[in-house]
């Protein structure tokens, strides 16, 4: 008999041995111990020696009401004993039907049809050949608009397409010749604003230079992608107020299909159901992932409105089918999960509860801004970023072959706590579940860390 001791030894070794672990250098990986998950509760995640940490990032910002959430849990296990998983080419299944009824009934207003995948990728990238198709057949389309308007500093998942209306050079420069070109609008990354200016006083300078690029491009251009309210992968950059709302004018108004990436901004996060919704916009196209079925399983949906779903209506012969379907779109067990991820929202009022929450989070993160090496706190709802700078009068970053950012989520862990920083950017995004105990500690550990790393001289 294997000795528990024994077992963890051959984990690690078959860790660094058989595994290749995404947006990591695997140099540097098999250097240090691996830290080895075995179960979870609630906000706690526990190792394979029995430790427990805290998840300050939801599981790569996945979880929602914590792990091992009865009502969820149960939900697969129901499922189960009917069947795992059946195909939605050509036939349908109980939990994909139910989900798409109940996505609609939450989703803003005017999205009406639900085409799911399995990843926030491919949700991006059906929503982009989605609004491509449309312009190429649909009655109102205009088959000369080929074209993606996306964002600086823009994230939309790793797959081909998404990395074409990506924007951060670090991810996406290396592919830059497979992608197909995407006219690129000012980020507003205000603590780095690219015209130098302040906000409210820019009176959003960023914006003007977006309507100069549609006033320019909007006969070519299908659609505009964009991160809702805050750019996550970018470091959490949360935008000015109304600038998600004039974005949509725009769109509107130069006849541009606009293309909300909720993926991680979606289920909460940013204190509302949908970040769409602090500013009453609508879009035309959405797209969900990570916390649709509750950070449980990988699930996505693309959300449309009816107009585009019509045009790609007609005879078969016309061949106007939106040819596009992944083999386990609408797996049972994933949208049986997302239903019961959704009525947990609905009987608990979770985000009525989660108001007081974000003020709770807001105030214990307020220390923070006086720490020597803290330019800037970005907090939408339960989205935080702590960005970090070698000095904080001229805003200059530390040195990248540093790895501040890797230093203190190091220090962290030490502490009890699992968080993954963006470059020098502290990422928080708690599950919603959390306790205001537990937001003590994430913050307590947090603030130990970043001193002892950036202040230790
Ligand atoms: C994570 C993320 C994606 C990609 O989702 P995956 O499931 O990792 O493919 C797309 N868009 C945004 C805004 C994201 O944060």
């Amino acid at each position: 008999m294997e000795t528990r001791e024994e077992r963890n030894k051959q984990l690690e070794k078959d860790d660094k041995k058989y595994l290749w672990h995404p947006f990591t250098q695997m140099q540097d990986y098999i250097r240090e111990k691996p830290l080895i998950i075995e179960e979870g509760r609630g906000c706690i995640l526990k190792d394979i020696y029995g430790n427990e940490y805290l998840d300050g990032v939801s599981s790569l910002w996945t979880n929602v009401h914590g792990h091992g959430k009865e009502k969820l849990d149960r939900a697969i296990k129901r499922q189960l004993e009917k069947v795992a998983h059946s195909t939605l080419l050509g036939l349908s299944n109980i939990p994909a039907i139910r989900c798409a009824k109940k996505l609609i009934e939450i989703a803003p207003k005017g999205l009406t049809r639900v085409f799911y995948s399995d990843n926030g990728s491919t949700a991006v990238e059906i929503a982009l050949k989605m609004a491509f198709q449309y312009q190429q057949q649909a009655p109102d389309g205009d088959p000369r608009k080929i074209k993606f308007i996306s964002l600086k500093n823009a994230y939309h998942g790793d797959t081909i397409g998404a990395v074409s209306v990506g924007g951060i050079d670090l991810f996406h420069a290396t592919y830059r010749t497979l992608l197909f070109e995407s006219l690129k609008a000012e980020s507003p990354y205000c603590y780095r604003c690219t015209f130098g200016k302040t906000y409210p006083s820019c009176n959003l300078e960023c914006l003007k230079q977006m309507e100069e690029l549609m006033e320019s491009h909007a006969h070519e251009v299908a659609a505009l992608i964009i991160e809702p309210l805050v750019q996550g992968a970018a470091g959490m950059l949360v935008q000015p107020p109304n600038y998600l709302k004039k974005v949509r004018e725009l769109c509107t108004r130069y006849n541009i299909i606009m293309i909300a990436d909720e993926v991680a901004v979606g289920f909460g996060k940013t204190g509302r159901m949908f970040a769409c919704e602090h500013e009453d916009v609508v879009p035309d196209i959405m797209a969900l992932a990570k916390g649709l079925s509750g950070g449980y399983l990988p699930l996505a949906a693309t959300l449309t409105s009816e107009k585009i779903y019509e045009g790609f209506l007609g005879e078969y012969e016309e061949f106007k089918t939106f040819f596009h379907g992944h083999t386990y779109t609408g797996n049972p067990l994933a949208c049986a999960v997302a239903i019961a991820n959704i009525e947990v929202f609905e009987k608990e009022r979770v985000i009525v509860k989660l108001q007081g929450k974000i003020e709770y989070f807001r105030e214990r993160l307020q220390p923070f801004a006086f720490l020597a090496h803290v330019g800037e706190v970005r907090q939408c709802g339960f989205m935080v970023g702590i960005e970090l700078v070698a000095d904080k009068e001229s805003r200059e970053p530390f040195p990248l072959k540093v790895k501040t950012g890797h230093h203190v989520i190091l220090e962290a862990r030490r502490r009890g706590l699992i968080i993954r920083p963006l470059g020098d950017v502290i990422v928080l995004m708690p599950p919603l579940g959390i306790t205001t105990d537990e937001i003590d500690r994430l913050c307590e550990i947090v603030y130990k860390s970043v001193r002892m790393v950036t202040e230790k001289d």
